[in-house]
């Protein structure tokens, strides 16, 4: 049985995977090692937060932890539906069959450690913020970390690298024989937004329980949830090349902005988010494909960690979270029995998760003339389905967003549609 895991990074999939990890046996030692502040101390203005979207895949995976779900429920909105805003004005509304959970990424974090600290106390559970992992030795079974500038090293019996998609675990993996893998930016940068609360007075057709996108000409696209508090959360992507963004240099150049290209936004937004806008970094983001997430019969990877997806199809934090009921059924199989459990963790999770950052690259077409073909795809899709349920499946992002079905399966599904875009 293993007794000390050490779970480096406390992103969704580290927390959660402590949750279930501590419930399957007393014989789990967790300690956590996180580089940032504890995210429950720090001002909102600071985490570097955005709005994620939890589909049934991150629910499922919370549902089977007592308390979970009704806890993130409780914080987050339902989305009922997408709404496309186009340039003259018009509004077009695509339904879902089943609602989206739109919440912060830090209030998730926070939630999640909130419900641990509730159920478990320090003899079993131990949480360290402010530590960076920087090196792992692997025949040692070490994890060394620095905290306030002093280093120090931690011996593990199992050792996950849960810290998301520039992980320093997986670094360590390009030492060992055989490991490959693939990084890449997509070709879109982002910032994010936040807008406080609207005044009542203020007049705004942005419904609450829809969530709202814009995509101009030059490839930038903007993405708007209402949250539970009533303030709204966005974010707004950007072609890295030639972006528009870069020429701002002033908070009345970046209303003058929205005003002119998101109107609907431009209204709501205060002096003081657009200096704050200007003022936060821009972000990058990656994807990562690897041949295997286990090293040796102790070192696992999970979440963007293993698998980093494009968020253009919001699955990032969904996959996270599946990556851990996967590894919880996994010990039940194999019987908590290590180092079969993390070779079948490979073996079952590669192929969907290569098919995941295939989807994010490409299901979502970037270019204007495939989108408007994508929307209508979708449309003849879901309508096929909705009428002949047994001879046609249901749409790309039915499949992507509404259901379980492995990524793979869709993959295989819409692989011309993939194809397609890859071509262009
Ligand atoms: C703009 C944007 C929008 C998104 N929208 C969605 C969405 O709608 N739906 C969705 O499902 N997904 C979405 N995602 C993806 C989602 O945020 C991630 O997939 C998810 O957060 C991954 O969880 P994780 O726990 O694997 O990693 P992370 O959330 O990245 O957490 C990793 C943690 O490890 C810590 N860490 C890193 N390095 C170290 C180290 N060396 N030592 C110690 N700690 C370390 C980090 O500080 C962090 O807290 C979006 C992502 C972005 C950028």
């Amino acid at each position: 049985m293993v007794k000390k895991v050490a779970i480096v990074g406390a992103g969704p999939s580290g927390v959660l995977l402590a949750h279930y990890l501590l419930r399957r046996s007393d014989e789990y030692q967790i300690e956590i090692y996180e580089r940032r502040s504890d995210p429950r101390t720090i001002s909102f203005s600071k985490s570097r937060t955005f709005p994620i979207s939890l589909s049934e895949r991150g629910m499922n995976a919370l549902r089977q932890i007592s308390g979970l779900e009704e806890a993130v429920k409780a914080i987050s909105l339902e989305m009922t539906g997408a709404i496309f805003h186009q340039k003259n004005g018009k509004a077009r509304l695509t339904p879902r069959k089943q609602p989206l959970f739109t919440l912060n990424r830090t209030s998730l974090v926070i939630v999640l450690l909130e419900k641990l600290n509730e159920k478990y106390n320090n003899s079993r559970l131990n949480i360290h913020f402010n530590c960076q992992c920087i090196q792992v030795d692997f025949a040692e079974k070490k994890a060394n970390f620095q905290k306030n500038e002093t280093n120090f090293a931690v011996d593990y019996d199992f050792l996950i690298g849960a810290d998301g998609s520039r992980s320093v675990i997986r670094e360590n993996f390009l030492d060992t024989e055989l490991f490959e893998c693939e990084q890449k930016y997509i070709p879109s940068d982002y910032k994010s937004i936040f807008i406080p609360r609207p005044d009542a007075t203020v007049e705004t057709n942005l419904k609450p329980d829809k969530i709202h996108t814009w995509a101009l000409d030059d490839g930038t696209i903007f993405l708007l949830l209402h949250q539970r508090d009533e303030t709204i959360s966005g974010v707004i992507y950007f072609p890295h090349q030639n972006n528009q963004l870069v020429g701002l240099s002033n908070k009345e150049e970046v209303l003058k902005f929205f005003c002119k290209h998101f109107p609907e936004v431009g209204q709501l937004m205060p002096e003081s988010e657009a200096a704050a806008f200007l003022a936060r970094p821009i972000s990058r983001i990656i994807t990562v494909r690897c041949n295997r997430y286990h090293q040796g019969s102790s070192v696992l990877l999970i979440g963007d960690a293993a698998h980093a997806v494009s968020s253009s199809i919001g699955q990032g934090c969904n996959a996270a979270l599946e990556d851990v009921v996967l590894l919880n059924n996994l010990l039940d199989e194999y019987s908590d029995n290590l180092p079969t459990v993390l070779e079948q963790f490979t073996i079952r999770r590669q192929v969907d998760a290569h098919a995941l950052v295939e989807l994010g690259d490409y299901a979502f077409p970037a270019s204007k003339r495939l989108l408007i073909e994508f929307i209508f795809r979708e449309l003849i899709s879901k309508t096929l389905h909705r009428l002949f349920p047994q001879r046609f499946a249901p749409s790309l992002f039915e499949l992507i967003s509404e259901s379980t079905v492995p990524y793979s399966e869709i993959l295989n599904l819409y692989q011309s549609w993939i194809s397609k875009v890859k071509k262009f």
